[in-house]
């Protein structure tokens, strides 16, 4: 027998907690074929709503549910991480409670496991349903990522994983504090194959992430997997200095030839304004990194327990 731990974070999901279960449960007649036991763990990431006492109720009836309950609202990174470090299973899945991650795709990801990759990794390929504005703003984030980080960040990639507890391990090895699991994935690296499927669209209720939290955590994920922002400043620097120089032969130049009639304050306003703000947006930029260095040197915990079986 092998042990799978399906690992679900929920966040005010009450009424999506028990549908879930009996979701995942349709693979049943798999995992019995395939020899697989299961654990649910679901990470109640500090809901105030009934969703702790709906897994309470689903314990009752069944041993596999567990229950780790924050004791606030932590976010689904650090859920996810509770749930990976909590987690007994040789294979761990992460899903969401609010079925946009099919558990019907599961035995098609087991199968690719047994070809021997380490991981089954899925991706929408559309994103029907969604907000076009968010759609856009997502895509240039992928965009942008390309460009300035090495570790691979998959466009439309979902949090949706099956992974052996070798990765696992290697995730849980590090103990950054601002997670951002999507980088955090493609850095460990072991062999993945990518799973492709439509847009789902949520279950019951509503989405959790408003427009400022989803940049706020782009901000997270371009200052945790890319320095390129800091090298803007001497980027910038350096082609400063290059207009400075061509500027200061142009001037004399012209003294020499034509003699100098004295003007030119309001140009000079102009190169003051646009230098001082380019010297802050670059202190801006160095600010962020020293906000998150700030923050991970701290060495807090990145969630508290409240109640957990
Ligand atoms: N979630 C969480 N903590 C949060 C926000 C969300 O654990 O602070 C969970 C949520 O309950 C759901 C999953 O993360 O299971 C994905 O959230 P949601 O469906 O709201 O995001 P979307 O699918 O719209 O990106
Ligand atoms: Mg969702």
């Amino acid at each position: 027998m092998s042990l799978l731990s399906v690992v679900v974070p929920c966040y005010n999901e009450e009424e999506n907690v028990p549908f879930f279960y009996e979701a995942l449960l349709k693979n049943q007649v798999f995992f019995d074929d395939n020899k697989i036991d299961l654990e649910i763990l679901y990470i109640d990431d500090g809901s105030v709503d009934g969703t702790a006492a709906e897994v309470r109720r689903l314990r009752e009836k069944d041993e596999r549910v567990h229950l780790v309950s924050f004791s606030r609202n932590f976010g689904k990174e650090a859920a996810m991480f509770a749930g990976l470090e909590n987690a007994r299973g040789d294979y761990i899945v992460l899903m969401d409670v609010d079925l946009q991650d099919p558990p019907s795709l599961l035995p098609e990801m087991f199968s690719y496991m047994e070809q021997g990759y380490d991981s089954v990794a899925t991706r929408r390929v559309s994103r029907k349903g969604e907000p076009p504005v968010r759609s856009f703003f997502a895509r240039m984030f992928y965009k942008l990522m390309k460009r300035i980080s090495r570790t691979e960040i998959m466009d439309g990639a979902r949090d949706y994983r099956l992974m052996t507890r070798q990765m696992v391990d290697a995730i849980l090895a590090m103990k950054e504090y601002n997670r951002f699991t999507k980088g955090i994935f493609g850095w460990v690296g072991f062999r993945t194959r990518w799973l492709e499927y439509e847009n789902v669209e949520r279950a019951r209720g509503e989405t959790k992430w408003n427009f400022w939290k989803l940049f706020l955590y782009s901000m997270d994920g371009i200052t945790a997997f890319s320095t390129v922002p800091l090298m803007l400043a001497s980027v910038m620097g350096v082609f400063f200095c290059i207009v400075a120089f061509l500027m200061i032969v142009f001037i004399i130049v012209r003294k020499l030839i034509f003699g100098d009639p004295v003007s030119g304050w309001p140009s000079l306003v102009c190169i003051i304004l646009m230098t001082s703000g380019v010297q802050f947006f670059c202190t801006g930029i160095l600010g962020q990194y020293l906000a998150k260095t700030y923050m991970e040197v701290k060495r807090r915990p990145i969630y508290l327990v409240k109640e957990q079986f």
